[in-house]
C-alpha cells in the first residue's frame, strides 16, 4: 500500500453511521434540561448552575468520532490506540469495549510489538511524539491520525524556533503526551533544543539563570527530565520561544512569556530582547472558553464548585485550580464519586494530588447552589449523572425533574 492508502486525518466519511451510537454511549438527558434552561436547573433546595462552556471540547469530539468511524471502517481488523485517545476513563473503557487495543509505554515510546503491517492504529488528540510517529510509518500499517489542529498550531510554533535556533521553553507538564509530542518537533533541526516549565515557580529558575543568579549543575540535574538530553543552560537561554501545552491555565502562560521576555531585557538589553525572545500564545480557544467560562460564573455567589473530569486531566485540574481560589471546590472524576446515602464525596486533592474523600461536602439544610463545570474529555452523561446524584445528595429523585 502507498503511504496515502495507510494514513488518514479526515475520518472516512461515516459520521451518520456511528452518530447514533456516540449519542446513546455519551448525550445526558439533565444536561439538556440545564441548556434548555440557560444553564441552570433548580429542584427542590438545590439549584445547580453549569458554566456556559464546558465539557467535550472540539477536537475531542472529532478524535472520539473518529475512532468509532474507525472501528466502523475496519470491523475485522485490530485495532490498536497509541495512548488514551482522551484524559476520560468511561471514554477509554467505551473503546476497550469495541475491542480497541492500548499500546502499552516502552521506554521514549509506546511498545508496539503486537502491530503488523495489517493492523490499524488510531492516534490520540494529543498527537504522538515523532519517534512514534515514524516508528509506525515504518511498520506499515493503517495510521488514523486524529492530532487535534490546535495542538498542530503549537508543532508548527515550535517548529519554526528549532529552525530558526531558539530554545522552545514550553509551558507544561514535561511528562504530559501532548507536551512530550510537542516537545519532540524540536528533533525535526540539528541542535533543536526544548525546556519545560510546569509553572511560574519554575520559570523563576529559569528567569534567575538568564540574570545570572543560577548553579548550572543543579539547573540541569533539576531539568534533566524536563529539557532536550543536551540542553545547556548557559549555551540555550540565549533565544528562547516561549509555547504551551494547550490545556494549561491560560494567564499562567502569559505571566510566564511575559516574565522571561523582561528577564532577557533586564539582563542583556531590550536590543537583545527583541532579537532574541519570541512568544506566542498558543493556549486553544475551547481550553480558553472554558476557563473564562468559569471565571463568569465564579462572580455569582455558589456554595460549592464542582469540576467533572478524568484525574489525569490537565484541562480539567487546570479549571479546578482556578475555581478554588474563589469557592469550595470538589474535582470528581465521575458521578460515583458522591454517595448520596452517606453524604461523602471523593475527590482529587489539589495539593497531595490523591484521592480523598469528604463529608458534609453540601450543605444539609436550606436551599444549596452548586457550580459545575466539565473538563474537555468529559462526555455530558457524565454530567448528568453528576448532577442528578447532587440532587439526591439533598433528597431530590432525580426521576422528577423534567
Ligand atoms: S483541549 Fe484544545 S487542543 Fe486539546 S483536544 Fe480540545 S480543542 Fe484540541
Amino acid at each position: 500500500m502507498s503511504p496515502e492508502s495507510t494514513y488518514f486525518r479526515k475520518g472516512f466519511g461515516l459520521k451518520a453511521e456511528v452518530e447514533r451510537t456516540l449519542t446513546a454511549d455519551y448525550d445526558g438527558h439533565l444536561v439538556d434540561l440545564l441548556l434548555a434552561r440557560e444553564h441552570t436547573l433548580t429542584a427542590g433546595p438545590v439549584t445547580i448552575r453549569l458554566a456556559k462552556e464546558f465539557g467535550f471540547c472540539y477536537g475531542v469530539e472529532r478524535a472520539v468520532e473518529y475512532a468509532y468511524q474507525t472501528r466502523t471502517k475496519f470491523p475485522e481488523r485490530c485495532i490498536f490506540l497509541a495512548g488514551e485517545i482522551i484524559h476520560n476513563p468511561h471514554v477509554n473503557e467505551k473503546l476497550r469495549e469495541m475491542g480497541i487495543v492500548f499500546l502499552p509505554q516502552s521506554g521514549t515510546g509506546f511498545d508496539y510489538g503486537a502491530v503488523t503491517p495489517q493492523d490499524v492504529v488510531i492516534l490520540p488528540a494529543f498527537g504522538v511524539t515523532i519517534h512514534d510517529f515514524t516508528t509506525l510509518r515504518e511498520l506499515g500499517c493503517v495510521m488514523v491520525d486524529t492530532t487535534c489542529g490546535s495542538v498542530l498550531n503549537v508543532w508548527k510554533r515550535v517548529d519554526a524556533y528549532a529552525k530558526d535556533g531558539f530554545t522552545a521553553l514550553i509551558h507544561g507538564k514535561y511528562y504530559h503526551e501532548e507536551t512530550r509530542a510537542t516537545a519532540s518537533q524540536v528533533e525535526k533541526y540539528r541542535g533543536g533544543t526544548y525546556l519545560v516549565v510546569r509553572d511560574m515557580a519554575e520559570a523563576d529558575d529559569v528567569i534567575a539563570y538568564i540574570e545570572g543568579r543560577g548553579d548550572r549543575e543543579a539547573f540541569v540535574a533539576q531539568y534533566a527530565r524536563a529539557a532536550s538530553p543536551h540542553f545547556d543552560p548557559d549555551l540555550h537561554l540565549d533565544r528562547i520561544g516561549v509555547a504551551n501545552q494547550t490545556t494549561m491555565l491560560a494567564r499562567e502562560s502569559l505571566a510566564i512569556a511575559a516574565a522571561v521576555g523582561a528577564a532577557m531585557e533586564r539582563a542583556h538589553g531590550k536590543d537583545h530582547r527583541e532579537t532574541h525572545f519570541r512568544t506566542f500564545d498558543t493556549i486553544c480557544s475551547a481550553t480558553q472558553d472554558r476557563q473564562d467560562a468559569v471565571n463568569a460564573l465564579l462572580t455569582e455567589p455558589l456554595d460549592v464548585m464542582l469540576v467533572v473530569g478524568g484525574y489525569n486531566s490537565s484541562n480539567t485540574i487546570s479549571l479546578a485550580a482556578l475555581t478554588a481560589e474563589r469557592v469550595r471546590t470538589f474535582h470528581i472524576e465521575d458521578a460515583a464519586c458522591i454517595d448520596p446515602a452517606r453524604g461523602r464525596v471523593r475527590h482529587r486533592d489539589p495539593v497531595t494530588h490523591e484521592e480523598v474523600e469528604s463529608e458534609a461536602w453540601l450543605p444539609a439544610d436550606g436551599d444549596v447552589r452548586v457550580g459545575l463545570t466539565a473538563g474537555a474529555s468529559t462526555p455530558n452523561n457524565k454530567i448528568g449523572e453528576t448532577v442528578a446524584r447532587v440532587l439526591a445528595t439533598r433528597g431530590v429523585d432525580p426521576a422528577t425533574v423534567v
